[in-house]
């Protein structure tokens, strides 16, 4: 017996918002309890004619019963017509590439997660996958790396880690489906609060569920959510992907499936005020002594500016880049001097986190020197605009 069959189901379609606060509106089946507890069976029993009674019969292939509702929240989010959960958001990401046929030619960003990237150029050429390249922001260059050969999937992510290069997605989707190939986005930082990319014309959706979904800086996660009306490409896909996570294991543990439902449910109020920061933020360091430049997509003058604009909604979302005037030395410089902005990788939680990437990279980064990535959270925006003044004005002063 399934949570589904005993929950009272709702008798409307209910928006995202409210779909996300409620979970869409499960309870524990024995007691009502208001959320589904934890289960943590690895094993279920079978009744003496041998039937599972909920269908489950081992963790690594069906997961935890949490699944059905963490996977039905998501697609219901982002207007997909299923969901898979994973373990973490490079786990979503390369099953993906991993099912595609030997031989695949993939299209990738030049700007994206710096561990898609390495895992695409260090096992991308062993698994026979042809890795091309491209600069998202330039649509001439995305259209003939498509139309070079036959390809199998575009790939995207928008604003793009960590210079928030802004990529034009209904104009990709177009390209790849005029060329046949499937086009799939990293929606982890605008989340589907900011862009909606199945409206734009994906093919599926990738999320570090480590990041905003979640919020909370304690769980690693992931996610694939499959397209609205699935084709039979799509749904061939999809099965191979459910395969993929069956055999070989990449799968979220009961309490971290438990924590991500939980913070899935301020998703909505969380991106709000943490978009509305980060802009207050980025005018604030726009255009000031100590900063060169700031990349965020929400300032009139981004170049991302135009296409953010069209296709996100509410907001920018909650990362910009700052780059510091003078030597670069005075980005790290300013970063140790930070007490409110944490210094740490990863982003999407409710504390603000700050990071020189070139430095966490190391000697294979493009992170320009002189940058610094900032997460904005929930903190009060004075207190933060404070904490980097100071440091700011520290770093300034410091003999390199
Ligand atoms: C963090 C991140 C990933 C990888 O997710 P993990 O959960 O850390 O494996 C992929 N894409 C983007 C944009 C990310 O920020």
């Amino acid at each position: 017996m399934s949570n589904r069959e005993t929950y009272t189901p709702w008798t409307q379609e209910y928006r995202a918002e409210t779909r996300a606060a409620q979970g869409d509106g499960w309870r524990c089946p024995t007691t009502g309890a208001v959320p589904p507890p934890v289960s943590m069976g690895a094993t279920f029993a079978r009744d003496d004619q041998y039937r599972s009674p909920a269908g489950l019969a081992y963790l690594r292939d069906q997961g935890t019963p949490g699944y059905e509702q963490l996977e039905g929240v998501v697609a219901g989010l982002e207007g997909g017509s299923d969901a898979l959960v994973f373990a973490s958001g490079m786990a979503a990401a390369t099953a993906v590439f991993q099912v595609l046929p030997a031989g695949a030619r993939v299209v990738v960003p030049q700007t994206m997660y710096f561990g898609l990237t390495k895992w695409l150029l260090e096992f991308g050429p062993q698994r026979g996958l042809e890795v091309v390249r491209v600069p998202m922001n330039d649509l001439d260059a995305v259209s003939e790396a498509v139309n070079a050969a036959p390809t199998a999937l575009l790939w995207a992510e928008s604003p793009a880690n960590p210079t928030w290069l802004v990529t034009d997605l209904a104009a990709c989707a177009d390209i790849a489906h005029r060329a046949g190939a499937l086009f799939g986005v990293d929606n982890t930082v605008p989340t589907p609060v900011h862009t909606k990319p199945f409206e734009l014309g994906a093919d599926l959706i990738m999320h570090s569920g480590t990041k905003y979904l979640n919020g909370h800086n304690d769980v690693v996660a992931g996610l694939l959510v499959a397209a609205p009306q699935p084709t039979d490409a799509h749904q061939a896909l999809w099965e191979r992907l459910r395969l993929h996570r069956r055999l070989t294991g990449p799968i979220l543990g009961p309490w971290e499936t438990y924590l991500l439902m939980r913070g899935i449910r301020t998703l909505y109020p969380r991106m709000r005020q943490i978009s509305a920061t980060a802009m207050t933020l980025a005018q604030h360091f726009d255009e000031h002594p100590l900063v060169s430049r700031v990349a965020y997509p929400g300032l009139p003058g981004d170049p991302g500016h135009e296409v953010a604009s069209r296709q996100m909604t509410g907001g920018y979302s909650g990362m910009l880049s700052l780059h510091v005037a003078g030597e670069w030395q005075r980005s790290l410089r300013a970063a140790e001097h930070c007490e409110l902005f944490i210094r740490a990788t990863s982003l999407g939680g409710v504390e603000s986190l700050i990071e020189h990437r070139y430095t966490f990279e190391g000697p294979d980064s493009t992170s320009p020197k002189d940058m610094l990535r900032l997460s904005i959270g929930l903190e009060d925006p004075a207190d933060l605009v404070a904490d980097l003044e100071q440091a700011l004005e520290r770093a300034a002063k410091d003999v390199l």
